[in-house]
């Protein structure tokens, strides 16, 4: 039997096959979940292409989460299909070009607030329209999951610049989201993830020094192709063997976080 079988997951943010999401909805689908996929503007005929990758008929939802009226319809048809909502992985994140490169005055606050609002408030924007769908699910017995992705905010990054700040809101967030959802046992996790080669990722100017300098830095080495291994970690946290954990961060980095100079 697999972990999550039986679990009615929604996925955001797969756009192509790389992408960290679409490695996490496959290997959902491995361990027993039915999913449906969320994806946005220009990018939601992609997905829908993306989706076709997967096992069977995959619904896509259209969610741009800058877009209330998005979030609304999306949740109306979801509870169309399914019941309750046993996890929900929030794998989303864009700055505009000022807001990345290494010179944190280059953006003014017309760009960075577009850079937290996609980035970062979405967690609560897209938590806040499935809330109903993701308290239904403490009567399957163990509560519902939520898991976002994330790059670790505790220091500066050479080019992660305004795109850095939004992963510390995002890290922020999802500790008070933990503390409020707790009674309605929905568990609120981030995954750290080291670099993996995604349309987001080759889109921040210099990243592929980044992603080099992680390999040298990880006492367990690291791969910059290989998305399972942050997928993996998702799976663990939207099944039922972390059942008292919430507010976590879990890095998936090859160790990284935990090393000095
Ligand atoms: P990706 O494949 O490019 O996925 C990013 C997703 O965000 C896309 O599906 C994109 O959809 C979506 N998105 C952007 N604006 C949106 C909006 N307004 N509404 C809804 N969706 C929107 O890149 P990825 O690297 O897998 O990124 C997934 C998550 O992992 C992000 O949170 C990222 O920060 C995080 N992460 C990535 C790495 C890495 O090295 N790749 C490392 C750590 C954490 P559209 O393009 O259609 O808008």
């Amino acid at each position: 039997m697999g972990l999550l079988e039986g679990k009615q997951i929604l996925v955001t943010g797969v756009l192509t096959d790389a992408s960290l999401a679409f490695a996490v909805a496959r290997l959902a689908q491995d361990q027993g979940a039915e999913v449906v996929l969320s994806g946005a503007g220009r990018g939601l005929s992609l997905t829908r292409r993306t989706a076709r990758k997967l096992t069977g008929e995959v619904e896509v939802l259209e969610i741009d989460v800058t877009r209330p009226e998005h979030l609304v319809a999306a949740a109306s048809e979801l509870g169309r299909r399914w019941d309750r909502l046993d996890g929900l992985v929030h794998a989303i994140a864009f700055a505009p070009p000022e807001c990345l490169g290494g010179d944190i005055f280059r953006a003014q606050w017309e760009q960075v607030q577009v850079a937290l609002q996609v980035s970062a408030y979405s967690l609560k924007a897209l938590v806040e329209a499935f809330r109903p769908m993701l308290a239904a699910g403490v009567s399957a017995g163990s509560g519902a999951s939520v898991v976002g992705l994330d790059l670790d905010a505790t220091v500066a990054w050479p080019v992660y610049d305004w795109m850095g700040v939004a992963k510390a809101m995002l890290e922020s967030l999802s500790r008070y989201l933990a503390r409020d959802l707790g009674s309605e046992r929905v568990r609120v996790n981030l995954v750290a993830a080291g670099p993996v080669k995604t349309v987001a990722a080759r889109s921040i100017p210099g990243f592929a020094a980044f992603e080099e300098n992680w390999a040298a830095r990880a006492p367990l080495g690291w791969d910059v192709h290989d998305s399972a291994v942050v997928a993996k970690a998702c799976i663990g946290l939207l099944s039922d063997l972390f059942p008292m954990t919430t507010g976590e961060i879990v890095h998936v980095d090859g160790g990284v976080h935990a090393m000095g100079g």
